[in-house]
């Protein structure tokens, strides 16, 4: 469910027509729906309604300090992956007792910004970072909360740069070694042992592997109960898919009666850790034809927008669906298929390869659909281009909620040094 929808053959978002918004702000720009992130985020958050639980929404996915105000606005935590990431949620007005840190790579400084500022768990990945926390924690005088996470090796048939569970991933720490580090976190004074976390990827389409996960997860959790160590907070991380063009991932009530009917008896409070399902439909990139290139192999539409800007089809060979903004302008045109490629200097620079397209002429706008996720997060500078600038709609009115970037923001912080001069 999205509120993307033709109104007089014009693609709109909610109210807006974007071809108004377009005028306003120029090309490229992403655009997001706040009535999408809103159902989303309550529609996902209400499926676990009777569990006490809390919703931390994945902040890589999209780090917008709007996105994450809307949705501390309606009660959620955010699960962080850098300083960067937790000095954004705190701007944002995330409350920090609801923010987790996840990663294999935080630095002693990113530990001392998490302490500081009293955040409700670090996730830690190593017995070497459970030991620079302890350090850490040790200087402030308080006692870090943490939540080991552990890898099941489990399979989440998804993409596999995206899969991060299995034994041959560089995340968390082997499920059959787990028990031997809590039993030395134990041991480390400024350290208090409140949970067990797990993720094991993204873009998943099916239930079984988060049940499989959770399954061992529980045995693992009777085992420390043995211990006598007893856990407070079991995170499930995030990873439920969402459709991009034909798979029929679970919906999020779906995968939560699932989950419910195995946490049954579990007492401790559930964290889950959604990113893409939150965001993905919720946005778009709006771009536009600069030129077109008829050959006898092949055609394509050259826009304004690039794999810098939205990088998901040349990283993974990601389907996005491409529509008219204008529908009644192509509409006599008939169909053709094409690639649809960015400026960028590279054969990998598309947004999409061999579609089936209406015939799109130079000056008319395309929208790149669910690019809500790992979209604006993932963008870059590359070519010198300015990223794009961010909109969000809100039934009759448009908010630029970041500005595209200027020439003069390209070279901000660069130096040449005196012996250049
Ligand atoms: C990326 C990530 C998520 C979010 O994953 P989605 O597939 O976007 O839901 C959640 N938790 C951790 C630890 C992650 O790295």
């Amino acid at each position: 469910m999205h509120h993307f929808t033709y109104k007089n053959n014009v693609l709109h978002c909610e109210s807006v027509p974007l071809p108004i918004i377009a005028e306003a702000v120029d090309t490229p720009f992403y655009l997001y729906s706040s009535a999408t992130l809103s159902h989303h985020f309550e529609t996902f958050d209400s499926s676990f309604a009777g569990l006490p639980h809390l919703t931390c929404f994945a902040v890589k996915a999209c780090s917008n300090l709007a996105v994450l105000r809307l949705f501390a606005r309606l009660g959620g935590g955010a699960d962080i992956v850098s300083g960067g990431e937790l000095f954004r949620c705190l701007k944002a007005g995330v409350d920090p007792r609801r923010i987790i840190y996840s990663g294999v790579g935080k630095t002693r400084e990113e530990l001392r910004y998490g302490l500081l500022s009293g955040i409700l768990l670090f996730n830690v990945e190593s017995v070497q970072e459970l030991e620079l926390l302890q350090e850490v924690a040790a200087t402030l005088e308080v006692k870090a909360p943490v939540s080991l996470r552990v890898n099941p090796d489990v399979d989440p048939r998804t993409h596999a740069y995206i899969s991060t569970g299995l034994a041959k991933n560089k995340f968390g720490v082997p499920i059959s070694e787990a028990a031997a580090v809590y039993r030395q976190a134990r041991t480390m004074p400024n350290l208090k042992i409140m949970g067990v976390s797990c993720h094991i990827g993204s873009q998943l389409t099916e239930v079984s592997p988060f049940l499989e996960s959770l399954r061992k997860l529980k045995d693992f959790m009777k085992q420390l109960a043995k211990a006598g160590i007893a856990i407070r907070y079991l995170d499930l991380g995030g990873g439920l898919g969402v459709r991009y063009q034909d798979e029929t991932p679970p919906h999020p009530r779906e995968y939560a009666e699932a989950l419910k009917q195995e946490l049954a008896g579990l007492d401790c409070t559930l964290i889950l850790e959604p990113g893409r399902v939150i965001v993905c439909n919720a946005a778009v990139l709006v771009s536009r034809v600069l030129y077109t290139k008829r050959g006898r192999s092949k055609n394509f539409v050259i826009v304004d927008a690039a794999m810098n800007d939205l990088a998901r089809p040349s990283l993974y060979d990601a389907f996005h669906d491409i529509l008219p903004v204008d529908q009644g302008a192509v509409a006599a045109r008939g169909r053709e298929t094409a690639d649809v490629v960015g400026p960028i200097c590279e054969s990998g620079d598309f947004l999409a390869k061999g579609r089936d397209l209406p015939v799109f002429e130079s000056g008319d706008m395309l929208a790149v659909m669910s690019s809500g996720a790992y979209g604006f997060s993932m963008s870059s500078n590359y070519n010198s281009r300015p990223r794009v600038a961010e909109v969000l709609v809100q039934g009759e009115e448009f908010f630029v909620i970041r500005d595209r970037e200027t020439y003069d923001t390209l070279i901000q912080g660069e130096n040449i040094p005196d012996f250049l001069r």
